[in-house]
């Protein structure tokens, strides 16, 4: 982490999104004011027009890189930052607007437009697709208690990351069975905690939206899944948040170095 002023110029700033991530982090309240003291807010869209700055110590980023506006901020950001954080599911890793990525999106894409020939379809990717990405606050929206102990580490110049636990470590915490034993796909199994398993706790599977843990034992997930559901329903969950490719080539990763290993 590099070392920063005494007072870092932060740059929070929206892609294409639900801005519901910033939304997360307004809903800090007083907390927030209290945080900020400790910064020198250069833009935050969602609250104030403030007159963008030639250099930030922290970008933090929130959304996805769709239109060539998109892409060119995100890649002017970065050059005039320290250090980028990737704010979100949609900065991390897609989202939601990534299951037309599992579609044919030319074809659909006529469903809603008649005439597509000045619009952008692109495919959808993580930001670190297009420029180097130093931390990651995940999720869907983000848990902003982690977004605010990030700040409070910068400022204290010493950034933990993330506890690479995965929701089942807290699910149990928090509710009463499990759902992948009563028959019902899960992705918990391999899916990074820090939600206090939310959806869990109320009775709706996990569906990955904070990305994979470190190494994440896929293959022991869908074997067990297919007792009870195809590999199609398998997949489709997987895609929800898009986080199949991510979890298939974090997965691959690791069986390949522990193959070398032996
Ligand atoms: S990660 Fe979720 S809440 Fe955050 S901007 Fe994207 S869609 Fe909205
Ligand atoms: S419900 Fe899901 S997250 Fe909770 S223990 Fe079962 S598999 Fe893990
Ligand atoms: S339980 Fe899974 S889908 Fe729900 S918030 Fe946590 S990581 Fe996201």
């Amino acid at each position: 982490m590099p070392n920063f002023a005494n007072k870092p110029v932060i740059g929070i700033i929206s892609l294409t999104c639900c801005e519901g991530c910033q939304f997360a982090i307004l809903d800090l309240g007083k907390r927030l004011l209290e945080i900020f003291e400790h910064f020198d807010l250069g833009e935050f869209g969602l609250v104030e027009d403030l007159r963008e700055r030639p250099f930030y110590d922290i970008a933090v980023v929130e959304g996805s890189p769709i239109t060539k506006e998109n892409i060119k901020r995100l890649k002017e950001m970065r050059k005039k930052s320290k250090f980028l954080i990737a704010l979100g599911t949609c900065a991390h890793i897609g989202c939601v607007q990534g299951i037309k990525n599992y579609v044919d999106k030319d074809k659909k894409i006529r469903y809603v437009y008649p005439n597509i020939k000045d619009i952008d379809n692109p495919k959808i990717v993580p930001i670190s697709e297009y420029v180097k990405v130093d931390y990651v606050i995940p999720g869907c929206p983000i848990n902003n208690q982690e977004f605010a102990k990030v700040l409070l580490d910068i400022k204290d110049n010493q950034l933990t990351s993330i506890s690479d636990r995965p929701v089942c470590y807290e699910c149990p915490l928090v509710q009463s069975g499990c759902l992948l034993q009563k028959g019902i796909i899960c992705l918990g199994p391999v899916t990074l905690a820090g939600c206090q398993a939310i959806c869990t706790k109320n009775g709706q599977q996990c569906l990955g939206c904070r990305g994979p843990v470190s190494e994440p034992n896929l293959d022991s997930l869908q074997r067990k899944i297919e007792t009870f559901a195809s590999r199609e329903q398998f997949y489709h969950a997987m895609q929800v948040f898009g986080v199949q490719e991510m979890l298939i080539n974090q997965s691959a990763k690791i069986k390949k170095s522990k193959k070398n290993n032996l």
